[in-house]
């Protein structure tokens, strides 16, 4: 009975053992499939990557691009102060817009995206939403609800007003060029530059660059010309300092055929209804 015992418990340790071993080989080759999982998925990766460095063309000859100009977003009516007035949008009112555009197939796009073309196709419907002088309530009412919705803007900011009361900080700017938005420079101080020395103007147009290359590590490829003043003196200027676009004030539809240093906008202002928005960014005639 004692070695009928004896068996039993020998047979039992001799099969634990068996299936351990069989349970670590198992294991090991399931590791070794995941393994090359892995790396035919990579692979793949890899090859997909490829496919978007040699991008689709753009075989349309030219393609409309409204180029909106915003200031603030913020609910603001004060009769003695009818430039701060004409200059607001009511967040509700911005947020109806880009719904609008969202749902009519407009796809928002940057400047960056804008001198791609025609080497790289630009969407059916492109608009451009830019924001002048950085405010605070254009990172509160539009950059957020821009991202919200998955679309982009260009904010011009003026260095010397960033951490301002009133104006976005230079920490605000940073996080918005690392959500996909573009920051263009729109000068140190805001002067007009068509009275400025060549000195002068050369310091306002290249150090708003580097300035703010340095702190969103991000090329900065497009300019805004103060309150719109700008001579062909000017013009030059912003080319040779290593911009590739430049805004106006003045109110049309863009296209890609139009000059990059004088692109037309078309102003939103706070009482466009949004029947009127949406007709305006089609077939404004100025
Ligand atoms: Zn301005």
């Amino acid at each position: 009975m004692k070695r009928l015992t004896t068996k039993i418990v020998i047979i039992a340790i001799a099969a634990l053992v068996v299936v351990g071993i069989a349970a670590y080989f198992i294991w090991n080759k399931i590791k070794a499939d995941t393994t090359n999982y892995s790396q035919v998925v990579t692979g793949e990766d890899i090859q997909t990557t490829k496919a978007v460095e040699s991008p689709e063309p753009d075989t349309r000859s030219e393609v409309a691009v409204p180029i909106l100009m915003y200031h603030h977003i913020r609910n603001y009516n004060d009769p003695a102060d009818e430039i701060g007035t004409n200059l607001s949008v009511p967040p509700e009112n911005f947020k109806a817009q880009i719904d609008y555009l969202k749902s009519a197939g407009f796809s928002t796009i940057t400047f960056s995206d804008f001198i791609a073309y025609p080497a790289k196709k630009l969407p059916e419907k492109p608009v451009i939403l830019s924001f002048d002088d950085g405010y605070q309530d254009a990172f509160d009412y539009a950059y957020k609800p821009l991202l919200a919705n998955g679309q982009v803007g260009v904010f011009f900011v003026i260095i010397n007003f960033l951490d301002r009361p009133d104006h976005m900080t230079k920490i605000e700017a940073a996080e918005m060029a690392d959500s996909g938005m573009e920051i263009g420079s729109h000068t140190l101080d805001h002067p007009d530059l068509t009275k400025l020395t060549s000195e002068k103007l050369t310091s306002e147009l290249s150090e708003s660059k580097s300035i703010l290359e340095n702190l969103t590590g991000k090329k900065v490829i497009s300019f805004c010309y103060p309150t719109g003043q700008h001579n062909d003196f000017v013009d030059a200027a912003a080319r040779d300092t290593g911009y590739l676009v430049a805004t106006t004030t003045q109110m049309a539809i863009s296209s890609t055929s139009e000059n990059k240093f004088t692109l037309s906008r078309l102003r939103i202002n706070p009482n466009d209804s949004l029947t009127y928005f949406a007709d305006k960014i089609v077939n404004y005639k100025p």
